[in-house]
């Protein structure tokens, strides 16, 4: 007898992922077994190919990649929320709802968040944690390309709420990566204008594409040309999204007296910035770090894109397989785009 075999791709160390037939695991009574239709690539998939991830893998070999969607193969007897045959968006994580920060309202700081890799694999076994609060379904308008990006989307609208951007606002966003354009997205939503700030003319190019304005840095004062586009003030909100702490600092010059600075962007550990002590004080500006996102939110995300509320056509344009996962994360695979579909 043989038994059933999946491929996932397996990360080992940092630049050793591999292609492995695995087996197909036992389903528990509260689990959902979903055959995965779409992956998509992020910064974080990049930086973790590179260097590893202290949080998202603890232990080798792991399952890779964190955002899907997929349909339900199989489910455990207990399971009343899914079916056979459902299309779904399986979140990364889901937080316990009961620790000492779920009962503040912070389940994204949740002390036993349960993180779930293996995106980038044909099947995917979706634990009770995640069943129970984080497994969306998804309508048939929206395909499994664009139903991958709630992650990322999730994250963004997080960041959004936090910051309490409002109609009318202006956000200054610094960097030109995936999540920046996302920010556009979310930002045009709620009434405000983007203003991205980068180095790479191409992407500043398709953030004008897509409605905002620009600064390239590598040619403007940036603060200066922020307070010549908003009337001499500041943007309201300004974002980094790059996540390095010279952008960090960065990002706090960018805005107005009472402006709110997002420092969205992951900093390698151990890092640190100078806050400027008159801004924080006499000009009552505001600093939060922002991460993940809550299964409310997620819940959003999945609502945004169904309604087509997010321009998603730039995200999903390049298509690849899992052989194709590690030429794409090394950069080896040179095609210009904003992420990759991985299709299983
Ligand atoms: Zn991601
Ligand atoms: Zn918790």
């Amino acid at each position: 007898m043989t038994a059933e075999t999946y491929k996932s791709l397996l990360f080992y160390a940092p630049k050793d992922i591999r292609l492995e037939d695995v087996l197909v695991p036992e389903i528990g009574d509260n689990e959902v077994l979903v055959r995965i239709k779409a992956a998509t690539t992020c910064g974080t998939d990049k930086k973790t190919y590179e260097r590893g991830h202290p949080v998202l893998i603890k232990s080798v070999p792991s399952p890779f990649g964190h955002e899907m969607a997929g349909m339900v193969e199989k489910t455990g007897k207990d399971v009343t929320t899914v079916a056979i045959g459902d299309r779904v968006v399986v979140a990364n994580s889901a937080p316990c709802l009961d620790c000492f920060y779920c009962r503040k309202q912070k389940p994204n700081l949740c002390e036993n968040l349960f993180f779930l890799n293996g995106a980038f694999a044909e099947l995917i076994l979706v634990p009770q944690a995640i069943v129970e609060h984080n497994l969306h379904k998804i309508p048939d308008s929206l395909s499994f390309d664009e139903a991958a990006l709630s992650e990322p989307l999730a994250c963004v609208i997080h960041a959004a709420k936090q910051m309490g951007i409002i109609a009318g606002e202006t956000v200054a966003v610094i960097g030109t990566g995936p999540m920046a354009f996302l920010f556009i997205e979310v930002v045009r939503h709620l009434g405000g204008k983007s203003i991205i700030v980068g180095r790479n003319e191409e992407r500043l190019r398709l953030a004008r594409d897509f409605g905002a304005e620009t600064i390239n840095s590598t040619t403007e004062d940036v603060a200066a040309a922020i307070k010549s586009k908003t009337g001499g003030h500041g943007a309201d909100v300004a974002i980094e999204a790059v996540g390095q702490p010279a952008t960090w600092q960065q990002a706090v010059s960018l805005v107005r007296k009472g402006g709110r600075v997002c420092l969205y962007g992951g900093a390698p550990r151990g890092t640190s910035f100078l806050l400027d002590t008159y801004r924080v004080h006499y000009e009552e500006i505001t600093v939060s770090g922002i991460f993940h996102h809550t299964p409310k939110i997620f819940k959003t995300a999945v609502e945004w894109l169904s309604q087509g509320k997010i321009r998603t056509k730039e995200f999903i344009s390049e298509k690849r397989t899992l052989a194709d996962v590690a030429s794409v994360l090394s950069g080896q695979d040179k095609t210009e785009s904003l992420k990759f579909v991985i299709h299983p």
